[in-house]
């Protein structure tokens, strides 16, 4: 069966190669933002025909077509996930360079909020969080396979900011 990517692919009419679907599929299965070195590797673990280059390309034309999301966290590397349909936002761990996903309806109306105090609609925005752990205290605990944490309202207190 084609990944969710492969098929999307397929409908936007791209041409898949071999390598194309290789690569679609190591971007169907990554959930931990991978850049492009990191998408080589896992693509070339499956296809060792499959240059760097090629993994470059592709992606790129991913991105191009509404496939792929481009992220910049800090580092300098270019990092990719899968467009989802579910918005979103990152909190990036500098000491490991983890990243945990998460929303909060809190964020997303106050951002319409300054928008709109603004005098404009908000169509799209974009948040990273840049953290490192507090030592002993309890760090959620999040896989990189876990959907989106989804922050509890009812937690966000003052005091805790
Ligand atoms: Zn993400």
């Amino acid at each position: 069966m084609p990944s969710r990517l492969e098929q999307l692919c397929v409908d936007k009419g791209l041409r898949m190669t071999e390598q194309r679907r290789v690569i679609a599929r190591v971007m169907s299965e990554s959930h931990d933002h991978p850049d492009v070195e990191l998408v080589y590797k896992r693509a070339s673990d499956v296809d060792n025909t499959i240059s760097i280059s090629t993994v470059y390309r592709t992606v790129r034309m991913f991105e191009e077509n509404g496939i792929l999301e481009r992220h910049d966290f800090g580092d300098g590397r270019a990092r990719y996930e899968e467009v989802s349909d579910q918005h979103h936002d990152h909190l990036i761990n500098v000491e490991t360079g983890q990243v945990i996903e998460f929303s909060s309806e809190k964020i997303e109306e106050l951002q319409r909020l300054i928008a709109s105090e603004l005098g404009y609609e908000l169509v799209d925005h974009r948040l990273e969080l840049y953290g490192k752990p507090i030592k002993g205290h309890f760090v959620k605990d999040v896989s990189p396979e876990e959907s989106l944490v989804k922050i509890n309202q009812t937690t966000l207190h003052k005091k805790d900011l």
